[in-house]
């Protein structure tokens, strides 16, 4: 007697509604679907969060996983990026590999779960990807740094190479900072990332390198920013010289505003209905074919999130990619 799941269409920009198995063939294959969930870590759920209107039933381990796998075999993602996951070796990695996918994960220093009673260790961010489509280049952990000083936050940078058009991309999965008071600190952790990807970015062969000028290494930067758009570290990336775009935007009507929420609460301090969570994306390298549309108020349901039918107090942000062409590609 579970209400139904969440049923989302997949927008496709300035044409409305796709069916995406309607979608010709050599497109799809082309396709790389991209996935950024903060899935609620299950110490910080059950011991920390005290989400008012949510029943701990509804927040039972034994359940709720299977929620949050059944969200990802929804919309079967290329790339799978998560955050407070604290149940990576004993459950996602174990799963997700017998599904074909891959997963590199990178726990927080001092995760807060360790904090909660019975907890399943530190949570921290994930990165899957599908075997069968990417061949792994390289992929690091990264601990950033604000002013050089090493904070509680981490990312999770992994390259890899298309198997279908031989091209290479570089995922990042992060959680920065929350709270109010904060900014500051958000602020300097996005830059830090967009330093360390600068970097990672930078293929052997460039502008320093023995060859000349090689094309840099185009990006898909997943994250809960914990950051609304106006902050500073929003208009960071938005304004990077990495050229990247919210690939989001691209749901609104005139292809220039973040929705309206990506996590939907309420705690004993009030409703917290806000944006927070993004999917940024080289904008010269990828033409945003269809994005997973967010569900109404009225799916979401009076209590908000999470919920008995929705395991996570962020949603999922889904969306499909594809390399634009090029004169060649690069193998
Ligand atoms: P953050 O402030 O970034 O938040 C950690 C988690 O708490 C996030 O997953 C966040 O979820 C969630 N959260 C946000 N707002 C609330 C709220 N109002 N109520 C409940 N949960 C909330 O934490 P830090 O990474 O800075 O870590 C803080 C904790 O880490 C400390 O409490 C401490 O236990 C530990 N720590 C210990 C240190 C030590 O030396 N022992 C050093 C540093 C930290 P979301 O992102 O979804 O909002
Ligand atoms: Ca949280």
């Amino acid at each position: 007697d579970r209400p139904p799941r969440l049923l989302r269409a997949f927008i496709s920009p300035g044409e409305g509604e796709v069916d995406r198995e309607e979608v010709d063939n050599s497109a799809t294959q082309r396709t790389i679907r991209v996935m950024q969930w903060n899935i609620l870590a299950q110490a910080l759920g059950e011991g920390m969060d005290s989400f008012v209107n949510c029943p701990l039933e509804a927040l039972n381990w034994a359940e709720r996983k299977y929620l949050i796998l059944e969200e990802i075999l929804t919309y079967r993602p290329h790339i799978l990026c998560l955050q407070e996951v604290d149940h990576y070796y004993d459950t996602f990695q174990p799963i997700l590999a017998g599904l074909g996918y891959r997963g590199n994960f990178c726990p927080k220093p001092w995760s807060p779960c360790l904090d909660v009673e019975g907890n399943n260790g530190p949570d921290g961010c994930a990165l899957f990807y599908d075997e069968a489509r990417f061949d792994l280049v390289d992929s690091v952990n990264v601990r950033l740094c604000a002013v050089l000083i090493p904070t509680n936050q981490v990312a999770v940078v992994t390259t890899l190479r298309c198997r279908v058009t031989g091209r290479r991309l570089c995922v990042a999965v992060t959680h920065l900072k929350a709270r109010s008071g904060w900014e500051c600190l958000r602020s300097a952790q996005g830059s830090d990332l967009l330093r360390n990807l600068t970097t990672l970015t930078q293929s052997p062969g460039g502008p320093s390198g023995p060859t000349g000028i090689a094309p840099d290494t185009p990006l898909l930067v997943c994250g809960d920013f914990n950051a609304v758009p106006s902050e500073d570290v929003y208009q960071r990336f938005a304004s990077s010289p990495l050229i990247l775009d919210s690939a989001y935007k691209r749901l609104s009507r005139d292809g220039l505003s973040e929705p309206a929420y990506t996590t939907w609460k309420i705690r004993p301090t009030g409703e917290c209905c806000t944006t927070l969570d993004y999917i940024w994306y080289s904008r010269e390298a990828f033409s945003v074919d269809a994005v997973l549309d967010m569900p109404t108020e009225e799916q979401i349901g009076p209590n908000r999130l999470p919920s008995y039918n929705y395991p996570s107090d962020h949603l999922s942000l889904v969306c499909d990619f594809s390399f634009k062409k090029q004169e060649e590609d690069h193998m």
